[in-house]
């Protein structure tokens, strides 16, 4: 076996794949300006011209495909693409620049381009601000029809691809939903950032902050995404894709095998029982939910629905129609729907037209809900209609609670939508259950006051993290100073659960916290009771439940919050747990 290419990154999502890779830039690229002579003119517009049919022809297939797998909602988005790039005030404006100041193609489209994206930056409108994405979207690929540079077609319906890219925004993350992405590395990217927290909902191995990726991997023939190890390995040889089909195999029999226990309890040896809830970021993944015995959905991050369906925003009876789907799947409930948490790093660009220079402590999650209060709006009286027919199955949930007023704000909202639904005829509930997210490190500090405001608590250890130890979750450079086992984290989740158990509200954690092999036995030791999970991780965690001691877990938690650092408490929970983990074939990376 001889050495093939090894590059690292961090393992976000485990598991093997082997395949093709499909290379994908979604930085710009860099355009020069080429004065041209008089009779270069006609021959630069051709070439423009053909650039935008090829583009065209692209977009059009994948709209195709897309809507072929993965649902004609997903075709839609491609195919409003292709509309634009049709429509006369991109394509006609950069032709009249290249034929007036005699520029080259590539250059025009950046001038139109940027001299758009500012007029729509002056628009206060949500729904036209939205537009400036999708002409981002269509002008790059139009840029890169021009600079021969196609973006080479996910295939949706062809072999394995590899995803290689150098950055994937959330927005293009639903590429990820195809069948035919077998692996996912980039560039950037940390351990809790949104494309990795997808590509683990859909058990899509993947690796990522992969330094210098597309250039090693630009003209791979197969590359094997090592999501154990956070390795990519560039052209291996024959005997060694052998190895790795082998684990490959090993892998899926294991997660066959782990599914075919979703039937059982998940209640530890000594009788405590816990419950298992999925976290979904798109509808079809009910499905892989139900098939991995959770009990309800503990997480479905809404803003999701933006992507669905964009070029337009979610209407209200798409919403509700959304909604009423997750609560039919689980009609006894939970069923939590967290209210859009856009801005920060989500989605923010097409929300928001003014950059911040400081996205992540800005305008996001509920505090950019209660300054839009037109789309929040929306959403609210779609999820009061939704909860008409199961008003004890819907929670309402709130991320980025910061503040006090916050909840009492979103509930007087929340009555005000209620009694306009009310004097439309429309059936509403009396009630409906109302959640915050403690992410910040302010909410756990002040649990006990938000206690008399809701009904429970759900902790987001990845924002949580991210705002304890001010460390920016999705960037690649400080990703080793990300340590959900960090005193200070544990602490504040510690002093959440035990306020919620003195006040009477319910405790979830949905973080990636709540699926980690090693932090299961420290939280079901500190008492919570509730587990929100992406769906393939769920057989794991009930079969670590089932062999675990409540008792056992309670010591373990006790000595682990005693300890100083990150490192020693991980290396202490690896110490106690190893039997258990190596019982279970579960691999803990170092
Ligand atoms: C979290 O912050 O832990 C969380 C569950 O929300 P998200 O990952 O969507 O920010
Ligand atoms: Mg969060």
């Amino acid at each position: 076996m001889s050495d093939p290419r090894t590059l690292v990154g961090l393992g976000v999502s485990p598991g093997i794949a082997i395949g093709k890779p499909i290379v994908v830039e979604n930085r710009p690229l860099p355009v020069t300006l080429v004065q041209l002579a008089r009779n270069q003119v006609e021959p630069e517009v051709g070439r423009l011209r053909a650039a935008a049919a090829r583009a065209a022809a692209h977009l059009a297939e994948l709209a195709r495909d897309a809507a072929r797998t993965v649902g004609s909602e997903y075709g839609a988005i491609f195919e409003a693409h292709r509309l634009m790039l049709e429509d006369p005030s991109l394509l006609d404006e950069v032709e009249r620049l290249v034929r007036t100041e005699a520029v080259n193609a590539e250059w025009a489209l950046e001038q139109v381009t940027h001299r758009l994206v500012a007029q729509f930056d002056q628009l206060g409108d949500l729904y036209l601000r939205e537009r400036r994405e999708d002409l981002l979207d269509v002008a790059l690929e139009l840029q890169r029809s021009l600079q021969g540079r196609a973006a080479p077609a996910i295939e949706f319906s062809g072999g394995m691809g590899i995803l290689i890219a150098d950055d994937i925004p959330p927005s293009q993350a639903l590429r990820l939903a195809t069948r035919a992405v077998g692996g996912f590395a980039s560039e950037t990217g940390g351990l809790t950032s949104h494309t990795t927290i997808i590509a683990k909902s859909l058990g899509i191995p993947a690796v990522v902050g992969v330094a210098g990726l597309i250039r090693e991997v630009e003209r791979a023939a197969l590359v094997i995404v090592d999501g154990f190890e956070g390795h990519i390995l560039v052209d291996p040889d024959p005997a060694l894709i052998q190895v790795y089909s082998l684990r490959a195999e090993e892998h899926r029999r294991r997660q066959q095998e782990l599914l075919g226990l979703a039937h059982l309890a998940a209640e530890t040896s000594d009788g405590q029982a816990v419950r298992l809830l999925a976290n979904i970021d798109l509808i079809p993944e009910i499905a892989a939910a139900k098939a991995a015995g959770a009990e309800g959905i503990g997480l479905f991050r809404s803003e999701f629905l933006f992507l669905q369906a964009s070029p337009d925003l979610p209407t209200e009876d798409q919403q509700t129609a959304a909604y009423a789907e997750l609560l039919a799947a689980f009609p006894a409930g939970p069923v939590t729907v967290r209210t859009f948490d856009l801005g920060g790093r989500k989605l923010a660009r097409e929300v928001l037209g003014n950059p911040e220079n400081n996205p992540v402590l800005g305008l996001r999650g509920v505090r950019l809900c209660l300054q839009k209060p037109e789309f929040f709006r929306t959403q609210l009286r779609a999820l009061l209609r939704a909860a008409a027919q199961y008003p004890d199955a819907l929670r309402i949930m709130v991320p980025l609670i910061g503040h006090v007023e916050e909840v009492k704000t979103v509930r007087v909202l929340l009555a005000r939508y209620r009694e306009e639904l009310r004097r439309e005829g429309r059936q509403v509930p009396e009630r409906v259950l109302l959640g915050a997210m403690i992410e910040v490190p302010a909410a756990a500090l002040i649990a006990e006051h938000l206690a008399r405001e809701v009904d429970f608590f759900a902790i987001g250890t990845n924002d949580l993290t991210q705002y304890t130890l001010a460390v920016d979750r999705g960037n690649e450079q400080v990703a080793g100073l990300f340590r959900p086992f960090h005193p200070a984290v544990l602490r504040l989740v510690e002093r959440v659960i035990s306020v919620g158990a003195r006040s009477g509200v319910p405790v979830s954690l949905c973080g990636e916290m709540a699926a980690d092999p090693l932090a299961v036995p420290i939280l079901v030791g500190l008492g919570l009771k509730e587990f929100s999970m992406h769906p393939p991780a769920l057989p794991l965690a009930r079969s670590l439940i089932r062999a675990l001691s409540h008792r056992e877990a309670r010591r373990m938690a006790q000595k682990a919050l005693a300890l100083a650092t990150a490192k020693e408490i991980e290396e202490y929970l690896l110490e106690q747990l190893s039997g258990l983990l190596s019982h279970l074939k579960v691999r803990i990376l170092p």
